[in-house]
């Protein structure tokens, strides 16, 4: 292999800056010319890009976002956008392409592999965790600190005024977010799709009102409820609605947003995104259709499809947890 691409895709996650260091250092080492696109499939369309070498990412580790930047790519729905990248990684004689993103870069990837022969390899990196074949991805733990920092600050203020609090944190579809974050700020309430049946809303909040009311009655305190987004009809502000109607209870609403995706990576994420970096480019050398992974410890090399269509749960083991410092 003598020349490889890199691209970050979708949602930027902290840690895809040591995942590109890891990676350019890795192939310099192997002598591999390394090509960083721009604007994750964008910049193969556009055939923007810029030659890596070890001297533009030696002082990137510690910082959230991407340096190769990130964006979505409609064209690529389009077989005529795949084969425009296509020919772009032609025209460069790429001989593997390194794709640095969550499943929907990776179905991008899939797309490609139909009008484009060179090996394609995943790097799981989205603050989500929604992606099977890794125990964890790239950008989760630093999100969970972050919201972890800021519910906390957040209870200051419920404690000081006895208030009902209902955080809305990120992760999509999934509650892997929702529920380390939960169980870390010891909220009163996590409202997630893995324990909230979608089709009655109605029976969560009476439990819901029937744990903030029994709180009450017993010690003046705050209630921090965690909310995943997606979730509750009309989001934090439904269930705010709800929660007043239904008992007249007043409640506070804060939406985390953003925050969770950015800021220096944690140096769990750091490491993690350099140890799959460093594999990515080993598998390049033999493997195809691929996404690196890590696994009870172990460095693992998963079928793309197998680990995009797949489902990851929230571990069963949280659950059990929760359960028992629940109050209804
Ligand atoms: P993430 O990778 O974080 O899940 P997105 O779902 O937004 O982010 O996907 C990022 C990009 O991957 C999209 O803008 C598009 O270019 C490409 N992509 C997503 N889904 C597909 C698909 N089914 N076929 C081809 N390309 C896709």
């Amino acid at each position: 292999m003598k020349r490889l691409a890199i691209i970050t895709s979708g949602g930027d996650a902290p840690g895809m800056n040591a995942a590109i260091r890891a990676i350019v250092l890795s192939c310099h080492t192997k002598d591999i010319l390394c090509f960083g696109f721009y604007h994750g499939y964008n910049g193969l369309m556009e055939d923007e890009y810029q030659l890596l070498s070890p001297e533009v990412v030696r002082p990137i580790t510690q910082y959230g976002g991407t340096i190769l930047k990130s964006a979505r790519c409609p064209q690529m729905h389009d077989d005529a956008g795949v084969k425009q990248v296509a020919s772009t990684l032609k025209r460069h004689k790429i001989d593997a392409l390194i794709v640095i993103g969550g499943d929907g870069s990776f179905r991008g990837m899939m797309a490609l592999q139909a009008f484009w022969s060179g090996r394609l390899i995943g790097v799981p990196a989205t603050i989500d965790n929604d992606l099977a074949c890794t125990d964890s991805t790239i950008g989760f733990a630093t999100a969970v600190n972050t919201a972890t920092q800021a519910i906390d600050k957040i209870r200051d203020t419920a404690n000081a005024f006895e208030r009902v609090f209902i955080v809305e944190v990120m992760g999509r579809h999934s509650g892997h977010i929702a529920f380390n974050v939960g169980l870390a700020t010891a909220a009163e309430r996590i409202l997630s799709f893995e324990n909230c049946p979608t089709d009655d809303f109605k029976h969560v909040e009476h439990s819901l009102i029937a744990q903030i009311q029994t709180q009450q009655q017993n010690n003046h305190s705050s209630f921090v409820i965690v909310l995943a987004e997606n979730l509750w009809p009309e989001g934090p502000q439904g269930l705010k609605k709800s929660l007043f109607e239904s008992a007249k209870i007043e409640s506070a609403v804060c939406v985390l947003g953003y925050i969770q995706r950015g800021g220096s990576p944690s140096p769990e994420d750091r490491i993690l995104a350099t140890e799959l970096g460093i594999e990515a480019v080993s598998a390049a050398l033999t493997d195809s259709g691929v996404m690196i992974g890590k696994v009870n410890g172990v460095l693992t090399r998963s079928c793309i499809i197998r680990a995009t269509e797949q489902n990851k749960p929230v571990d069963q083991a949280l659950h059990s947890v929760y359960k028992h410092l629940t109050y209804t």
